[in-house]
């Protein structure tokens, strides 16, 4: 299939395209500030089905929805409790993403067979403004190849999904970089299943208390069932095998220094490439969380690009938005973490 490469300009003929692809029943990648979105109309089992497949995403994955103004969660939803009311006017549009109980309108593979959905309102202008011209609820999953590092910039998209999908919108840069946070209100006490860029302090700003799901930061045991099923994929991961070090930039410099090979490289923060003889490829600076999270997808595509068979990766902080990161580089790493004390 021929895959459109669209360009957004003044006259919004990439984003009227786009619309009708989407109104047909196309699947669209489509730029947003948390990653790009591979799009399609959420109301219509077919159209998404198209996207598990392009993706090679399991089926019991289920999808973001996504919609440009509040009141279009209504016929999506069973309940809306104030709790997602307060969020919404603080976070959206945003990186928050609400797991709701799930109304008849939404197909069993949208919601992977759960009895929730999970929605969320976009801030990027393309975006929002291609939700607005389709008239639809957008379910949008990251549109990459499943497992694989999530694309922030469209030749990410266009390396993964060339031929597979129906058109790519490129909307530069995504700007937060990693994925929304995902909170789940179906319960007595808010559950964040998935940190990312509005933080747990600004969840608890809003809620008071806020339980943090322990696939958050820890493999799942055998057995396990995970409350938010993206947790149970090995995930995010490039071809290499990623360890990651827990330590300061020179004591992991003189443990990295210990192992020579010619398919060794290190992912670590920028101005700190000099401390190691070996290839570097950077994710940002040491105490910006923030630009940690913007470069990290793209810092795991240039490992495989260099062709790193195993990469040695500094340990990010976990405070702020740095537990998405830790959540995202533990997972890349099948959580191979070593400690130097
Ligand atoms: P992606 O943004 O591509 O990583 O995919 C969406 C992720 O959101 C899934 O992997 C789940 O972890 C989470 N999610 C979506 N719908 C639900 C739901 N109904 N309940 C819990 N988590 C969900
Ligand atoms: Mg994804």
């Amino acid at each position: 299939m021929e895959t459109l490469l669209l360009k957004p300009s003044e006259d919004n003929t990439a984003i009227r395209k786009a619309a009708e692809l989407l109104r047909q029943g196309g699947i669209v990648a489509i730029p947003t500030e948390t990653v790009y979105g591979l799009a399609a109309n959420a109301l219509d089992e077919g159209a998404v089905n198209r996207i598990f497949k392009a993706k090679g995403r399991p089926q019991d994955n289920p999808l973001i929805v996504h919609i440009c103004e509040f009141d279009e969660i209504y016929p999506l939803v069973r309940k809306v409790p104030p709790a997602a009311k307060a969020l919404a006017e603080t976070f959206w549009p945003g990186p928050l993403t609400l797991v709701l109980p799930r109304s008849d309108k939404i197909p069993n593979n949208v919601s992977a067979g759960l009895d929730t959905v999970a929605v969320r309102m976009p801030s990027h202008p393309v975006a929002w403004a291609i939700i607005k011209e389709s008239g639809l609820p957008l379910a949008a999953p990251s549109a990459n190849i499943s497992g694989f590092p999530s694309p922030t910039a469209a030749q990410h998209v266009q390396d993964d999904m060339t031929g597979r999908i129906d058109a790519i919108v490129d909307g530069g840069e995504c700007e937060v970089g990693v994925e929304s946070t995902v909170l789940s209100l179906t319960g007595e006490v808010p559950v964040l299943l998935r940190p990312g860029g509005v933080t747990l302090a600004q969840l608890e700003s809003v809620l008071g208390r806020v339980e943090v799901n322990e696939a958050v930061l820890n493999p799942l045991k055998e057995g396990e069932t995970a409350a938010s099923p993206g947790m149970r994929h090995k995930h995010y991961a490039p071809k290499a095998e990623i360890t990651v070090i827990k330590g300061s930039a020179s004591q992991i410099a003189e443990y990295v220094a210990a192992h020579t090979g010619n398919d060794l490289a290190v992912l670590c923060f920028e101005g700190d490439e000099h401390l190691f003889t070996l290839p570097t490829v950077t994710f940002g600076r040491e105490n910006d969380a923030f630009s940690q999270a913007r470069g990290l997808f793209g810092a795991l595509r240039r490992l495989d690009e260099l062709g790193a068979k195993q990469v040695f990766a500094c340990c990010p902080s976990q405070e702020g938005v740095g537990l998405a990161v830790c959540n995202r580089l533990f997972r890349a790493a099948e959580f191979r973490i070593i400690e130097i004390r």
